[in-house]
């Protein structure tokens, strides 16, 4: 509390983001990272752009990342904006097309950041429940609303919505924008974004962080109307000029041109996926079924931030979100079949052990 602090700024409730530790040795399943490094070509292209050219500002439109989402979706750079990850994405959206008088709609369980940016830009909202196996029921976003948020596939439940219900979604509220949020399309769900063209109310939203292994380069984008990316235009352009660094710029270009590297990490994280989930069901967790890189499991018999307590002490990280409905469960990274082995290891002692106290 300072007393120089605007009042906004006493008022807000900031997101809480997984841990990055700085003790090594960690097995770190907690943020959704990707468990391999990026393209070795995206690596290249950042070390050739290191260089006297860094004194130089960077393209503040940003045309050769555009024009290389443009021509993978096979769409118009008019139908692309781009931002430092998706997270700065959806400010912008939340800030330049969610607010509106009647409410922007998002489930009650999904990613804990909605709520935050709401807060910071002063838009309204209510959130609709999930139904009881977690899964979003489209027919329940039927009402007055100014907006629609949702993640397909939905965190951290990992589930997701069939294109369909997303063209229902996009059908029923014709008025109002739909943004659809893709950050783990690629591990499992259908993009929307063949959609954009047929919908003017769509925005999809991706980023570099996940499918592409390059959290630390901060891209992300959306995609959809070009009345929709000018309004994301406007709002950046009045308040960060150069959200895409030489170096972002110059490694995001090329890893959305590497195309093998996406396919075999992909099809490498879907597999160790299915091990994981087998060997969670194994110790006696129920686990949803994941369209994305993580997992999200509840033991009978524990709870969820006990049993991630205890993997922390045995050196592996998982997030737990203690919150209404989703206490019981944690969320898990899939990591390299080497990393889930030590998960899975260190949980079944972890159950043996509360197994063998007197309850
Ligand atoms: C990870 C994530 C993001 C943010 O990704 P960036 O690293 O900011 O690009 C956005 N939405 C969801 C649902 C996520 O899980």
């Amino acid at each position: 509390m300072s007393r120089f602090w605007s009042d906004r700024v006493h008022d807000l409730v900031p997101y809480v983001p997984g841990e990055q530790p700085h003790r090594p040795g960690l097995v770190k399943l907690n943020t959704n990272e990707c468990p391999y490094g990026p393209s070795p070509q995206a690596l290249d292209a950042i070390r050739a752009a290191t260089g006297d050219t860094l004194r130089l500002y960077p393209d503040p439109a940003s045309l050769s990342l555009r024009d290389a989402l443009a021509r993978h979706h096979r769409i118009d750079r008019a139908q692309v904006f781009v931002g430092n990850g998706s997270d700065e994405v959806l400010a912008h959206a939340f800030g330049g097309l969610l607010r509106h008088d009647a409410p922007l709609l998002f489930p009650d369980v999904t990613y804990s950041f909605y709520p935050v940016y709401c807060g910071l830009y002063d838009v309204s909202y209510e959130t609709v429940p999930l139904d009881d196996g977690l899964a979003i029921r489209v027919e329940d976003y039927r009402r007055p609303c100014g907006a629609i948020i949702v993640a397909n596939p939905n965190a951290p439940t990992g589930i997701a919505l069939p294109l369909s219900g997303i063209e229902t979604l996009l059908a029923d509220h014709p008025d109002q924008p739909v943004l659809v949020d893709e950050a783990y399309v690629d591990f499992g769900a259908s993009s929307a974004v063949r959609l954009i063209d047929r919908y003017p109310n769509l925005l999809v939203v991706h980023t570099l962080s996940k499918s592409r292994a390059l959290a630390g380069l901060r891209v992300g984008a959306a995609f959809g109307h070009p009345s929709l990316i000018e309004a994301l235009l406007r709002v950046k352009d009045s308040f960060n000029s150069y959200p895409i660094d030489r170096l972002a710029e110059a490694g995001a270009v090329a890893a959305i041109a590497d195309q093998a590297w996406f396919e075999t990490t992909r099809a490498r994280i879907v597999r160790s996926r299915g091990h994981l989930v087998a060997g969670l069901e194994r110790l006696g967790f129920s686990v949803l079924p994941s369209a994305a890189n993580f997992v999200f499991a509840r033991h009978a018999r524990h709870g969820g931030a006990a049993l991630q307590a205890a993997l922390r002490e045995a050196g592996v990280l998982v997030r737990h979100f203690n919150k209404p409905r989703i206490a019981d469960y944690l969320r898990i990274t899939v990591g390299t079949d080497a990393e889930c082995a030590v998960l899975l290891d260190a949980l079944s002692t972890v159950l043996a052990d509360h197994a063998a106290l007197p309850s």
